[in-house]
């Protein structure tokens, strides 16, 4: 699959692989597996696998698993899984950072006998006392001396968990002065007494992101590692540590802008925020910006890998109009979703010409012009759903659908003609009761009265009861997370209907979960994941009909 033009790692690549820098393209997606993989993810993911893809090479799965304390297996599965689903396949077994835990110890011995990293004693306030500003260079470390020995054998003791956490860090020496505070003597190693779910109790120091991410991408041959903009300001010392180590492959760090969309949020901390306060009923909520959330919804692994492309690949961070995602959405479904008939508020109605047992079934295309898709058959009976907004009393000539003595056409079936009502005690409708016009199955009324409009209905009798849980956006402002907002004040309080006795088509019972549909003049619609099956039906609303994107 071709991305999108607008992707400047293309050109570099492509000029890599002609003047000869690099023969294989090798990429690397390296998530914390801290959380479920979100839309932005969505985008690192299209952007790395895509780009191996193009150009014949490959692209690894790593878990930069560094932090055990918030990492988990359930994130290390969820991951894998998302990856799977969006179409792409990672290169050989997936990877662990923490498996090259000896080797990068054994570089950070290496470079403390460079002399070029020291243990250092300095608190955590005093670090950052001399650690400067950025108007302000910092002060060397009185701890930066030592000789080569001592650091040694104080890492070793680091090592073996003599020294108590925050105590000593490793650091490397490179300048205080630096205006790159990312150069001020970095952290390598901290000590960290906690087990790690893939080594155990095997280390009670851990590498930092900066001191682990490079040797990686060095250790696994990676060719391009591509990361998001605020990595850039990290770039020189990626490069510190590959030309000072004994490295055996070269890799380099290319930036690219984080993908985010708005009315969302995308940290994975907000995000673990909304399902520990029960905000959403878990990381796969189809309201939640995670892979998993949108897979759930109904979004398909095409529209997403489609709407990564058409943002393009910029050197700037932006926020993406949701309406641009909800399109690629609409786009995929129109095409390929099978119409099926559903009535989310029912109104009864009556034909009163049609027998208490009569059955008729009508056959009507899966898709208007998908022939592929099939046919589907639709019983009629003499006792049929409606929507209750479909059937006025009396209405203005706007409103083209069901009115007291006038007449609509049932979608796939009759023209039928409404000529009385019965109401309850408040005085509400509750039944119409009408009549088929005759012969006008694919024709129009022999008479020249032809209907206004066309409405969706069920049978009664045959039709079948569904749960159909109607979803809007998880926050009303664009913004949620921006400037002084409280992304928690701004959850929409309607972003969850749930419809317990809508009605659908018999054939809509037999979906299986993730089957994908437009529920004619309502929307499109899957069949949930997890709870849907033939004996209780449950829909998750995806999106509407109405594209709001102007292009
Ligand atoms: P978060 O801030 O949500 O925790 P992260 O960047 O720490 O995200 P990682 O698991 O480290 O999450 O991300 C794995 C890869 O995905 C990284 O290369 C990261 O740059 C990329 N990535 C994360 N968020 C986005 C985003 N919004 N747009 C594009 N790429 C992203
Ligand atoms: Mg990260
Ligand atoms: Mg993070």
């Amino acid at each position: 699959e071709q991305q999108g033009t607008n992707n400047f790692l293309r050109t570099i690549i492509a000029d890599d692989l002609e003047n000869g820098r690099v023969s294989d393209i090798v990429t690397r997606f390296p998530p914390e597996p801290n959380g479920y993989l979100h839309i932005g993810h969505a985008k690192s993911i299209s952007v790395n696998f895509g780009l191996a893809e193009e150009f014949g090479g490959r692209c690894n799965l790593r878990f930069d698993d560094t932090n055990p304390e918030k990492e988990s297996q359930e994130f290390i599965d969820s991951i894998q899984e998302d990856v799977r689903w969006l179409g792409f396949a990672w290169d050989g077994e997936v990877r662990f950072a923490s498996s090259y835990f000896q080797q990068l110890y054994d570089w950070a011995v290496y470079l403390v006998e460079q002399g070029l990293a020291y243990v250092d004693d300095l608190s955590p306030e005093e670090a950052r006392e001399y650690r400067g500003t950025l108007t302000e260079p910092g002060k060397n470390s009185p701890y930066r001396d030592r000789s080569v020995e001592e650091n040694i054998t104080l890492l070793t003791f680091m090592k073996a968990g003599e020294f108590e956490e925050g105590s000593r860090v490793l650091r490397a020496k490179i300048d205080m002065a630096s205006p790159n505070m990312n150069l001020r003597d970095p952290i390598l190693y901290r000590i960290r007494k906690v087990a790690h779910h893939q080594t155990g109790t095997d280390w009670v120091i851990y590498p930092t992101y900066d001191f682990a991410h490079g040797q990686e991408d060095a250790i696994e041959g990676i060719t391009h590692s591509i990361c998001t903009l605020e990595f850039e300001d990290h770039r020189p010392l990626y490069d510190w540590f590959i030309e000072n180590l004994p490295v055996h492959s070269r890799p380099r760090q290319y930036e690219f802008g984080r993908l985010n969309t708005s009315y969302t949020v995308t940290s994975k901390r907000k995000l673990k925020q909304l399902v520990d306060d029960a905000v959403v009923s878990g990381w796969d909520d189809p309201r939640m910006p995670t892979i998993a959330g949108m897979r759930r919804r109904g979004f398909t692994p095409t529209a997403l890998r489609h709407f990564c492309d058409m943002v393009g690949t910029t050197r700037s961070d932006g926020v993406v109009d949701v309406a641009m995602l909800e399109h690629a959405i609409r786009d995929d479904l129109n095409a390929n979703a099978p119409r099926g008939m559903c009535v989310l508020n029912p109104l009864k109605v009556v034909l009163t010409d049609f027998a208490e047992d009569q059955l008729e079934v009508v056959t009507a295309p899966a898709h208007p012009s998908r022939e592929d898709l099939g046919e589907r058959q639709l019983p009629v009976t003499r006792e049929l759903y409606i929507d209750a907004d479909d059937f006025r009393e009396s209405a203005n000539k706007k409103y083209k659908r069901l009115v007291l003595g006038k007449r609509v056409r049932l979608r796939n079936a009759y023209v039928i003609e409404a000529d009385e009502v019965i109401k309850n005690a408040q005085g509400e409708v509750i039944e119409v009761h009408a009549h088929t016009v005759p012969n006008t199955i694919g024709n129009d009324p022999e008479d020249g009265v032809k209907p206004k409009g066309v409405i969706q209905w069920v049978s009664a009798s045959k039709g079948r009861q569904a749960t159909v849980r109607l979803y809007d956006r998880l926050f009303d402002h664009e913004a949620p997370d921006k400037g002084d907002h409280d992304f928690m004040a701004h959850i929409n309080p309607e972003s969850l209907t749930v419809i317990q006795q809508a009605w659908i088509e018999p054939a809509l019972a037999q979906a299986a979960p993730e089957d994908n549909f437009q529920f004619e003049r309502e929307g499109y619609f899957v069949a949930d994941r997890f709870d849907h099956s033939s004996e209780a039906p449950v829909f998750n609303k995806t999106i509407g009909l109405r594209d709001t994107w102007a292009q």
